[in-house]
């Protein structure tokens, strides 16, 4: 029952919507189509009443690779509905540069981390970079015991992924220790930094998820709606979005930087090969 490509929607008990990122051969690198069909389907699952909590998973091997380097799978930004309140995408410089960010990136994630039913993330596999992005927008991460972390985006000259969340995720010490090794942290030590709730065994992922889920969807929505809404307000309140915002004008800058230097937005002597060979 699925009305799109790059994901599949799933009703796997009652009250509860299951999004499956469902790219394994490009292991669920997030590009423009799955962005915005995942944006429709969070929406959708956000207005049926019968939904009480929303799961984010990912067909195996991994959870995500993050951001499509490799294309946009189709989409023309500007001829679908844009989840932002920008828009000047074709503008050049840097003016184009950070208005599709802020649509495709910035903005959508906000959106998603402020949807108004709990979301829960169930990783597996290696989770990077805009990866971390989908799973930090989530109320709850449960990963997997094989689940690694990273993001690598330093290593590509810029100043980590665009929705930094990192020190509020990590604390501030850690959070720059994994911005400057690009280390991939594992799943137990995700879960003693306080970054991912529950560590499961790989087999019973799916399973734990859906009791966690239920064990919730038990609950009264009005009221997950609006605790859900006190504690995002109280990160609000301690400054996260604008430290957000503050971040995502200096990972601009370091675009612009790279484009200067090199010709592109990132730095070609830290990008995987595989994108290197198409740039
Ligand atoms: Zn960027």
């Amino acid at each position: 029952m699925s009305d799109y490509t790059t994901l599949l929607y799933e009703q796997p008990a009652p009250g509860v919507a299951r999004i499956v990122m469902n790219r394994p051969q490009a292991r669920n690198a997030q590009n423009l189509e799955m962005g915005y069909e995942l944006n429709a389907a969070f929406d959708r699952a956000s207005l049926d009443d019968s939904i009480k909590v929303i799961v984010l998973a990912a067909s195996d091997p991994h959870f995500s690779s993050g951001h499509d380097l490799r294309g946009d799978g189709g989409v023309v930004l500007g001829d679908r509905p844009i989840v932002s309140s920008w828009g000047g995408f074709q503008q050049p410089g840097a003016h184009g540069r950070f208005a599709r960010e802020q649509e495709i990136y910035l903005q959508n994630t906000r959106r998603w981390r402020n949807l108004a039913k709990p979301t829960i993330a169930a990783v597996q596999g290696r989770c990077i970079a805009g990866g971390l992005m989908l799973a930090w927008a989530c109320d709850l991460i449960v990963a997997s015991d094989d689940a690694t972390f990273c993001d690598p985006v330093v290593t590509m000259g810029v100043c980590g992924v665009e929705w930094f969340v990192h020190p509020w995720e990590l604390g501030a010490r850690k959070a720059k220790e994994f911005l400057f090794t690009a280390d991939d942290w594992s799943a137990q030590e995700a879960h003693r930094l306080g970054m991912v709730n529950r560590v499961v065994a790989r087999a019973e992922l799916e399973a734990e998820v859906l009791k966690l889920a239920l064990r919730i969807a038990a609950k009264p929505a009005f009221a997950l709606q609006m605790v859900k809404k006190a504690v995002n307000q109280t990160l609000d309140i301690m400054g996260q979005q604008s430290s957000v915002d503050q971040a995502f004008a200096l990972h601009h800058l370091c675009h612009a930087h790279n484009v200067q230097e090199f010709g592109q937005v990132i730095d070609p002597g830290g990008m995987p090969a595989a994108v290197k060979r198409r740039v």
